[in-house]
């Protein structure tokens, strides 16, 4: 099918809507009579301050962000963030707690043991990831400068369906695979941080949303841009932004927008994964990873009894043209990552393929 699209199930870079390629691809090498590409233009421009700012409000109103909020659109990844957020926050009390439910709340963990007193708060790590701790198995310090977690884990396809209470200490969240997914109370965090490529735009933005007096605490060791005051007063323009990609984010909030938002958002994803764990949990022959009740809407994770079986089927899916089907390089079996941009018919369609699958073998 070289001239088709293909249903994309990955992870990260994925999906993002045909309308908005449209649209950029319309766009390209004219950008509202300017004669030139985004990608083209100054950071600092009349026209494409337009651009960065509209996309900051759009976002500020897609999540009811509080105006005590800044939203900086920066560079690095969320692994960047890993360290940002400890360099610019630990120093309150030199103690940071996180929670451990996957690869990236670990790396975030090891990368903040550079900077001060680092404690493990929650972890899952018992049951190799498949479940979200409860409340009650959280043991938040009240001396912590932050709590940490991963609020969707892409790896191993689980969710906090609950924002964890740990009284006045400020709550630092890696949205970076399920924001924009279903409405969030803003009000409630220090930090809220995402990488662009899973759900938002392409890779090289992060999105780092910050509670304006957290900030201007950094440690001295702290590079000027990964500060967040100096980024906040300079508008993130401290250096040069993402450009186009911030841009890319401005057409996909405008087709979240016409969809009627996180709201609508929320139930659309929330009958996706159904779709698929229904048709996994009455299969006989597709077992899903993750507990039924910390299952991620957006990474859904599975497997056969046979790894020979798993090869097989994400061959043929992939020829059927349901590709990048294959589980994180050191879990193996499934995952199918249904982001925001997955049409509902691309999971109907996987699921009548896995169906004629699960006969045929
Ligand atoms: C993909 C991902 C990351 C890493 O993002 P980069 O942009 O590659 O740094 C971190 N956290 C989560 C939850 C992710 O899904």
């Amino acid at each position: 099918m070289p001239n088709e699209r293909v249903y994309n199930f990955a992870a990260g870079p994925s999906i993002l809507p045909l309308p908005v390629l449209e649209r950029a691809a319309k766009e390209i090498t004219n950008y509202d009579g300017s004669g030139m590409s985004v990608m083209e233009m100054s950071h600092r421009s009349k026209l494409y301050e337009k651009i960065f700012n509209g996309t900051q409000q759009k976002l500020r109103t897609a999540l009811k962000i509080p105006d005590n909020y800044k939203i900086l659109f920066l560079q690095g990844g969320a692994t960047l963030q890993f360290a940002a957020v400890p360099m610019n926050l630990i120093g309150r009390t030199g103690k940071a707690d996180y929670a451990i439910t996957g690869n990236f709340s670990q790396n975030a963990y090891k990368e903040a043991k550079k900077y001060g007193e680092v404690r493990i708060a929650a972890s899952s790590a018992d049951r190799d990831h498949v479940y979200i701790p409860k409340q009650a198995d959280i043991d938040p310090d009240p001396d912590a400068s932050y709590f940490h977690y991963c609020g969707n884990n892409t790896v191993y396809g689980t969710e906090w369906k609950y924002i964890p209470d740990v009284g006045d200490v400020p709550l630092v969240c890696d949205m970076s695979s399920h924001i924009l997914s279903k409405p969030v109370d803003v009000s409630r965090y220090g930090v809220i941080y995402a990488g662009a490529q899973k759900n938002m735009s392409g890779a090289g933005l992060t999105v780092v949303i910050v509670r304006e007096d957290l900030a201007g605490h950094a440690i001295p060791e702290t590079p000027t841009v990964m500060d967040y005051k100096i980024q906040i007063e300079k508008n993130a323009m401290y250096n040069t932004p993402p450009a186009y990609n911030v841009y890319i984010l401005g057409l996909v909030l405008d087709w979240l927008a016409d969809l009627g938002g996180v709201e609508e958002m929320e139930k659309i994803k929330s009958k996706r994964a159904a779709l698929l764990y229904d048709y996994i949990d009455n299969s006989g022959m597709f077992i899903a990873r993750a507990d039924k009740d910390s299952r991620s809407d957006m990474n859904v994770t599975f497997r056969t009894e046979s790894e020979e079986l798993d090869k097989k089927f994400i061959r043929e899916a992939a020829a059927a043209g349901f590709v990048n089907l294959e589980g994180y390089r050191t879990l193996g079996g499934m995952r199918v990552s249904i982001y925001n941009a997955m049409p509902m018919e691309g999971v109907e369609k996987l699921v009548d393929f896995m169906g004629a699958f699960e006969k045929n073998n």
